[in-house]
């Protein structure tokens, strides 16, 4: 199994129904929070390369120089097969991990039922 096979099934790892169609990520990724845990992990992985991209506010995903919040997070990329994955699915932010809440029904925005998360 290819690495991008690999990491595209872990973009589905608590998702059966995903589509990866990548969706989520475009449409909400421009206001996402990075959690303590997040900056605590991130900082004991030495992944300075996340931390620029949080701003002081703890809002993600900056420009690392200018501290502006994108348009689309950075880390969605997408495969030859066109479906898309989570280039850091494994350090993700919790609430990429969390993503949808039972406050949402377990259902993503294009009404695929997701299942609880495993987040504690
Ligand atoms: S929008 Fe839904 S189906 Fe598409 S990648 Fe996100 S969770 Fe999966
Ligand atoms: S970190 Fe991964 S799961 Fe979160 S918005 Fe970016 S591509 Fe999507």
């Amino acid at each position: 199994m290819s690495a991008i096979e690999r990491m595209s099934q872990l973009f589905r790892s608590r998702q059966s129904g995903c589509r990866a169609c990548g969706d989520c990520c475009r449409e909400l990724s421009w206001h996402l929070h990075a959690s303590d845990r997040d900056l605590e992990r991130w900082r004991r992985l030495g992944r300075d390369d996340l931390l620029a991209r949080v701003n002081r506010l703890g809002w993600i995903w900056t420009d690392p120089l200018t501290k502006e919040l994108l348009p689309c997070c950075p880390y969605l990329v997408k495969s030859d097969g066109g479906t898309h994955l989570c280039e850091i699915h494994e350090i993700k932010p919790d609430i990429c991990r969390s993503y949808p809440t039972q406050d949402q029904y377990n259902l993503c925005l294009n009404g695929v039922y997701l299942g609880p998360s495993l987040l504690s």
